[in-house]
């Protein structure tokens, strides 16, 4: 289940896929990306495919490229509020990217939030202003999560949120719904 189509979050999938014949979802605003057809050629195309998978500078390695490193299908393109595989809620939430999603398992009310949210040292941040490209819409689905009364945040990155979670997300919620401005670092 992707949220997003950057290579930090969807590298794996096609290995996961070929080797394990799991099925892939996604949403249909990142398939162009996930699909590789907006992948750039030249020099910038080039200099993507060599930047390392691992390390600081992978997120680079897709933005570069504009594109996964390897091409993947979904089995099942999600729409905003269905159920899938049984348990999970699906949430759009773009800003980060066009076709971000969240997943709620409502058995457990965990939250997989992708890149919509941060967490840093168990508070609840936004992502980076230069890795969001649509502040607006971001702010919408940052509170969106927030509103949801997750009982543990699992992001994109870093450690899961699992202490005082109803307090951050009512902190943050505050303070995006008071019009709080969006810190250049997230
Ligand atoms: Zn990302």
């Amino acid at each position: 289940m992707l949220t997003h189509w950057h290579n930090d979050h969807s590298a794996g999938a096609a290995f996961l896929k070929r080797t394990f014949g799991v099925r892939v979802y996604y949403d249909p605003g990142d398939k162009p990306f996930l699909t590789r057809i907006t992948a750039t050629q030249g020099l910038r195309g080039w200099l993507g495919k060599h930047v390392p998978e691992e390390g600081v500078l992978v997120l680079l390695r897709g933005l570069l490229e504009e594109a996964a490193p390897e091409a993947v299908t979904a089995d099942h393109l999600v729409t905003d509020g269905e159920m899938i595989e049984g348990a999970f809620r699906v949430l759009a939430t773009p800003g980060h990217t066009s076709g971000h999603v969240a997943y709620l398992h409502e058995p457990t009310r965990v939250l997989f939030c992708g890149d919509a949210l941060a967490v840093v040292a168990n508070r609840l941040r936004m992502m980076a202003r230069p890795v969001t490209p649509d502040l607006p819409a971001a702010r919408s689905s940052a509170l969106r999560c927030l509103r949801e009364y997750a009982e543990i945040i699992c992001p994109g990155h870093r450690a899961p949120l699992t202490e005082n979670v109803r307090q951050e997300c009512r902190r943050l919620q505050g303070y995006l719904e008071a019009g709080g401005r969006w810190p250049l670092l997230g």
